[in-house]
C-alpha cells in the first residue's frame, strides 16, 4: 500500500457516514442520522435495512463474523464472535445479519466484573448498539460498538456512563448557551485528544520475563549504567525497527478511521508516544481502546512487545496519557476558546469559571478517576503530576481573573478594565498557556490537558468525571442566571464570586516541588497519595448525590464500581506478589546457587593446587551467601504476608489497605535484595534479561 494513498484507504474498514450515505436508501439514512443525532433508539424495520447493508459491505471486505464490541469494567474491550452463516436447506449457507442482531446482543455477563450488581440467577447481560460510534472491521470481524448492561438495566461497562455524561453536559451547557442567545437546535459535546505513551521492547526478551508477561511491569531489575540522564531520547531520531512499527501502526489505525497524527520518542529509553487529532469524547474513547489494541498487535508482528503499564521500569519514567479536553457546539464553536469580542469573552469566562469550580469542588473525583495500582507508582514521583489536583492557567489569564475578582484594572501587555460583557480580554499568546509541564490540569489556550491519567487507562472514567462535574457547575450557574433581571451585572457577579471562592485550586508554579505539597496543604487541597486512600471518597454522600442528579450512576452502580476498583487494586498486587515469589524461588535463587556452586568449585580447585589466593571467591561467596539467605527470608516474609491477607477478603477496603501497607512493603524488600544480587551474579547465570537488554535492545 503506497503512503501517497492515505486519503483513499483512510477509514476503509469503517462503516462511516459516507458508506452509509452510499449504501442505505435515502429514507433509512435520514432516519438513522436522526437517531444518531438525537441519541434515540432505532426502529427495528430501519435496523433491518441497516444490518443488511452493513453485512453486505463487511462481507465484500472479507468479513465472516460479527461481534458486539463492548467495554466491560476490566478496562479492556470484549468481543464474542458470531458468523453470518445461516443454513438455507440444501446443505448450503447464506450470509445473514438481522436488525435484531445489530441492535441488541445477550452475552453471558456472569464472568465480567459486576461488583455484585448482577446476581448469578440473572447472569444475562445486554449489549446495545451505540449508533454514535461507527461499526468497523477488525481481523475479519464486523465490530459493532455497544453499551453493556445487566438484565436489570444497570451499567456494567465504561461506555454507558460516558454516553450519559455526554448527555448531561449537553443539557446543562445548552441552558447557558440559550442565555447568550444561541439558536435552538445546537448540540454541545465534549472533545478529547488523548496522547498515548508506551514502551517497545524486544519480544524475545519480553517472553523471558514472567513479570512482564503476568503483570506488565518489571518486578525486579537493577538500574542499568545508563538510563535517561543524558536526555538524548526525547524527540531523538527514531530507530529503523521502531520506525517500521510506527509506520504500520499508523496505516492500521488510519484504516480504522483513527486520526493518528503525531509520533515521537519519549523521555525514557525505549519509550514513545502517539497523539491523535481530537474528536468527540465517545469516539475518542473507542479509538483509544483500539489504538492500544492495535499497538500490541502490530508490535508482535515486528518482533516487539508493546508495554502499556504505567511503570514498567523502576528508576526510569513511566507512561501516562494526556487527556486534552474541551467543549464544543455542533456549529463548530469551541467554548473554551477565549474569542475576540466582549460577548465571546464573557461566555468563555463563564465556561472557564465552571471548570475552575468543578475541579476545585471535585478534586477527589478527578483523583479517583486516575487511581490504580499501576498509576500509584507515577503520581508524585517527579515524573508525573503529584496526587494533588490543581489547575494551571498561565500568568496572563490568572492576572485577568485577579483583576475581575478585585474589580480593578489589569496591567498586562495592555491596560484593560475588566468588566465582563463590556470589555475585551487581551489576547493570550499560546506559549504562555502551555509552558508548565508539571501541572495535573493545565489550560493550553483553548482546551484543558488532564495529565494524571495512566497509560493503560480507558479514558472513559476521567471523562465521565470531567463531563459530570462541569455539567453540575453549569447547572448551578444556569439556575442563577435564568432568573436574572440584569444579565450582564449578575454574570459579572457570578464569575467574580466563583473566582474568589475557588482560586485556591489555581497554581502556576512547579507541581513537583516539596514546597507545593506544603502550600497545597495550607490551601486545604486534598492529597490522596494512594488508590486505597482515594477510593472511599467515591461513595461519599455528595458524590452519590452528584452522579444521581445528572443520571450518570445510580447509588447501586456506584457502590458496585467502588467494589470493582478496590478489588482490582488488591488483585493486581496479589498477582504481582505471586509472580515475584515464583521468580525469586524458581529462577533467582537457583541461579544464585548455581553461581555459588561454580565459585566454590573454582575456589576448591585453586586451593587444591596450593599457594593461590582465593580472596575474590571467598569475598564474593560470603556476600552471595548472605544475600541469598536474606532473599530466602524475604520470600518467606512475603509468603506470610499473602497468607495473612487471605482473611481480609470480606472487606474490600481493608483488603486494599492491607495490600498497600503490608504486601507491597514486603515486595519492595524482596526486590531490593534481588536487585543487589543481580549486580553480583555473573551475567550468564542471571535467569532473565536485565534492564540493559530490555531498554536498549530495539
Ligand atoms: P501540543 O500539546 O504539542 O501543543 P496540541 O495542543 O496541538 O499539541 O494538541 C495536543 C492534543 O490535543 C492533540 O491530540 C490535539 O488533537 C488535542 N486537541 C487540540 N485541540 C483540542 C480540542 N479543542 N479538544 C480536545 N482536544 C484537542
Ligand atoms: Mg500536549
Amino acid at each position: 500500500m503506497s503512503c501517497a494513498n492515505v486519503p483513499t484507504y483512510f477509514g476503509s474498514m469503517v462503516f462511516n457516514d459516507s458508506v452509509m450515505r452510499e449504501r442505505l436508501p435515502k429514507e433509512t439514512y435520514k432516519a438513522l442520522k436522526k437517531t444518531m443525532d438525537a441519541g434515540k433508539s432505532l426502529d427495528l424495520t430501519i435496523a433491518n435495512v441497516v444490518a443488511t447493508a452493513m453485512k453486505d459491505w463487511a462481507v465484500e471486505k472479507g468479513a465472516t463474523h460479527f461481534t458486539h464490541w463492548f467495554q466491560p469494567m476490566t478496562g479492556v474491550t470484549a468481543e464474542k464472535h458470531d458468523s453470518f452463516i445461516s443454513p438455507c436447506g440444501d446443505g448450503k449457507v447464506i450470509m445473514e445479519f438481522s436488525g435484531k442482531e445489530l441492535v441488541k446482543g445477550e452475552p453471558d455477563a456472569s464472568s465480567f466484573p459486576s461488583g455484585g450488581l448482577r446476581a448469578t440467577f440473572e447472569a444475562r447481560g445486554y449489549t446495545a448498539w451505540d449508533p454514535t460510534s461507527y461499526a468497523f472491521i477488525k481481523d475479519g470481524t464486523l465490530c459493532i460498538p455497544t453499551a453493556f448492561c445487566s438484565y436489570g438495566g444497570e451499567a456494567l461497562d465504561k461506555k454507558t456512563p460516558l454516553l450519559r455524561s455526554m448527555e448531561a453536559i449537553n443539557r446543562q451547557a445548552l441552558r447557558i448557551l440559550r442565555l447568550f442567545g444561541h439558536p435552538v437546535g445546537t448540540r454541545v459535546y465534549t472533545t478529547v485528544g488523548p496522547e498515548q505513551e508506551y514502551f517497545l521492547v524486544d519480544k524475545a526478551a519480553f517472553q523471558k520475563r514472567k513479570d512482564l508477561i503476568f503483570t506488565g511491569r518489571t518486578l525486579f531489575g537493577a538500574k542499568p549504567p545508563k538510563g535517561q540522564e543524558l536526555e538524548d531520547h526525547y524527540f531523538g531520531t527514531i530507530r529503523p525497527r521502531v520506525s517500521a512499527f510506527m509506520k504500520e501502526l499508523d496505516e492500521e489505525l488510519w484504516k480504522l478511521g483513527v486520526l493518528a497524527k503525531t509520533k515521537h520518542n519519549e523521555v525514557a529509553p525505549a519509550q514513545h508516544e502517539l497523539a491523535p487529532i481530537f474528536t468527540t469524547t465517545n469516539i475518542a474513547t473507542d479509538h483509544n481502546q483500539l489504538t492500544m489494541e492495535v499497538m500490541k498487535r502490530v508490535a508482535d508482528k515486528h518482533g516487539l512487545a508493546c508495554l502499556l503499564h504505567e511503570k514498567p521500569f523502576a528508576g526510569v519514567n513511566g507512561s501516562g496519557k494526556h487527556n486534552n479536553w474541551s467543549i464544543s457546539t455542533s456549529t463548530g464553536l469551541n467554548l473554551l476558546e477565549p474569542g475576540d469580542s466582549p460577548q465571546e469573552n464573557a461566555q468563555f469566562l463563564l465556561f472557564l469559571s465552571a471548570v475552575i469550580k468543578a475541579v476545585d469542588e471535585h478534586q477527589d473525583l478527578l483523583r479517583i478517576s486516575v487511581a490504580s495500582a499501576g498509576n500509584d507508582h507515577r503520581l508524585g514521583a517527579n515524573e508525573a503530576p503529584p496526587a494533588i489536583v490543581s489547575m494551571f492557567l498561565g500568568e496572563d489569564l490568572t492576572h485577568v481573573l485577579e483583576a475581575i475578582e478585585s474589580g480593578s484594572t489589569y496591567d498586562g501587555q495592555e491596560k484593560v478594565e475588566m468588566k465582563i460583557g463590556v470589555h475585551t480580554l487581551p489576547r493570550f499568546a499560546r506559549d504562555t498557556t502551555d509552558r508548565n509541564r508539571t501541572s495535573p490540569f493545565a489550560f493550553t489556550g483553548n482546551k484543558f490537558e488532564f495529565r494524571m491519567l495512566g497509560s493503560t487507562f480507558s479514558i472513559s472514567g476521567p471523562n465521565v468525571v470531567l463531563n459530570t462535574i462541569v455539567a453540575d457547575a453549569l447547572a448551578q450557574f444556569a439556575d442563577r442566571l435564568e432568573t436574572s433581571s440584569d444579565f450582564t451585572h449578575d454574570l459579572n457577579e457570578l464569575i467574580r464570586e466563583t473566582i474568589a471562592e475557588h482560586k485556591r485550586i489555581i497554581f502556576n508554579g512547579n507541581n513537583y516541588s516539596d514546597e507545593w505539597v506544603q502550600e497545597a496543604q495550607r490551601r486545604g487541597l486534598l492529597n490522596l497519595k494512594s488508590t486505597p486512600e482515594a477510593l472511599p471518597y467515591f461513595i461519599s454522600n455528595e458524590n452519590i448525590a452528584l452522579f444521581q442528579r445528572h443520571k450518570i450512576f445510580t447509588e447501586e452502580e456506584m457502590r458496585a464500581r467502588y467494589e470493582i476498583l478496590l478489588e482490582g487494586y488488591s488483585k493486581a498486587l496479589n498477582i504481582e506478589a505471586l509472580t515475584m515469589l515464583e521468580m525469586a524461588k524458581r529462577d533467582i535463587l537457583p541461579s544464585v546457587c548455581a553461581y555459588i556452586k561454580d565459585l566454590s568449585e573454582a575456589a576448591a580447585a585453586k586451593k587444591a593446587l596450593g599457594g593461590i589466593s582465593c580472596e575474590v571467591e571467598k569475598a564474593l561467596l560470603t556476600k552471595l551467601s548472605d544475600l541469598g539467605n536474606c532473599l530466602y527470608h524475604k520470600t518467606e516474609a512475603l509468603d506470610d504476608a499473602l497468607l495473612c491477607g487471605k482473611h481480609c477478603s470480606s472487606d474490600p477496603l481493608a483488603c486494599a489497605q492491607y495490600y498497600r501497607d503490608t504486601v507491597f512493603a514486603a515486595m519492595q524488600e524482596l526486590r531490593a535484595v534481588a536487585d543487589e544480587l543481580e549486580t553480583l551474579v555473573g551475567d550468564r547465570y542471571w535467569p532473565f534479561p536485565t534492564y540493559t537488554t530490555l531498554l536498549f535492545s530495539v
